[in-house]
């Protein structure tokens, strides 16, 4: 057979990713479950076939036109208003975070983030050579703002990931916990860049604040957005970031060359003219997700706080028989998070009637 020079860290890993099974009721990667509705998808469909009409040249490879629409989204969406330079785009925020490890990471390095969150940060590490330490969240996924600081100061990052409605837990941050962790990164002596992932800032609750509102007197924060989520746009795969120029600047040095495919710019740009409709399905979802957390309380089950639009319950003593349970039934969840926990998508109606019965009957309530 032959030899392979793949880099020893990778050898005999697993791509990462949820299992994608055909199953009727899917509840397992936090998507929105409301198609586009067929306004939406008139739109996407003509803006692509305008876009189609150029592709035999490279496309806008700052994607100015889409910069300026996201800024305008992110200030009515949160009251704060930047110019289109202190935005970024890319192939899902995945990518975006990619960018950020490899301008701001890199071999000698560290990135910092607490546990438990998202999955996927201790691999943008990796591929970018950068060292990985996770801090610990409290057991109710909260974090301590003292001895978050604390710990930025001893790692001495050059990139702290913070997930602000963090996955898999659906807890929010407080503005006063992300500021004392950006105080402790500005005395970092190398400089230290702090990451705000906020993909399901849309779902938060009332009173929640985004940290977009700190990008002012924090030139070293920037904050994550995506269009998957409550956009409902998972499969145009386009995630963005605002912060202040010279981080966005950074990350023009580190993209490839025209990344963001001209038809990719062109759905999203017809996607975000259609803000208001989306907005409203968020919503129902937030009210929906609100509901799911009541009625899983009721039934005795331990719920975390979610701002986001997916809920952590437990604790089983073997969730993977409980997760086996649902799948049976047709209904499939995600088996991640802090043993003994279960996470679940917040669906249509109908979706979560059959999440309901289906658990109803798996664990006896
Ligand atoms: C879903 C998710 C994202 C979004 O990923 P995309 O690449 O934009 O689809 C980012 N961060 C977290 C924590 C997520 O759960």
């Amino acid at each position: 057979m032959t030899r392979l020079p793949l880099r020893p860290e990778l050898a005999e890993l697993e791509p990462y990713g949820a299992p994608q099974l055909d199953v009727p009721v899917r509840l397992n990667v936090n998507e929105n479950p409301y198609p586009p509705s067929a306004a939406v998808v008139d739109d996407i469909a003509a803006a692509v076939r305008t876009a189609a009409a150029g592709l035999n040249r490279y496309p806008d490879r700052d994607f100015t036109a889409l910069r300026v629409d996201l800024a305008d989204y992110l200030a009515v969406e949160s009251g704060v208003r930047l110019a289109p330079e202190q935005i970024w785009a890319a192939n899902g925020s995945n990518e975006v975070m990619l960018h950020l490890l490899q301008a701001f990471g890199g071999p000698g390095r560290t990135a910092l983030s607490f546990d438990p969150t998202y999955s996927m940060y201790p691999e943008y590490a990796r591929d970018t050579m950068t060292a990985w330490v996770a801090g610990r969240r409290a057991d109710d996924f909260t974090l301590d703002p003292a001895a978050a600081a604390t710990l930025v100061a001893r790692v001495a990052p050059s990139v702290v990931l913070l997930a602000s409605p963090n996955n898999p837990t659906g807890t929010a941050l407080p503005a006063t916990t992300v500021v004392a962790i950006l105080d402790a990164a500005r005395d970092v002596p190398g400089g230290c860049v702090v990451v705000v992932d906020e993909a399901y800032a849309e779902f938060r609750r009332a009173g929640t604040p985004s940290a977009l509102e700190l990008l002012d007197a924090h030139p070293h924060l920037a904050v994550s957005r995506t269009m998957s989520k409550a956009f409902a746009l998972a499969g145009g795969r386009v995630g963005y970031l605002a912060a202040a120029a010279e981080i966005v600047d950074a990350l023009r040095v580190v993209r490839l060359p025209y990344h963001l495919s001209a038809v990719t710019q062109a759905v999203a740009r017809a996607a975000l003219a259609h803000r208001d409709e989306l907005m409203a399905e968020v919503g129902t979802l937030r009210r929906d997700r609100d509901v799911l957390v009541a009625w899983l309380r009721e039934r005795g089950l331990t719920v975390a706080d979610s701002d986001a639009n997916f809920v952590l319950f437990g604790q089983f003593p073997d969730r993977h028989a409980v997760w086996q349970g649902l799948l049976d039934r047709g209904v499939l969840i995600r088996e991640v998070g802090p043993t003994g926990w279960l996470r679940v998508s917040v669906g249509t109606p109908e979706e979560m009637a059959a999440f309901r019965a289906a658990l109803t009957e798996v664990v006896g309530l």
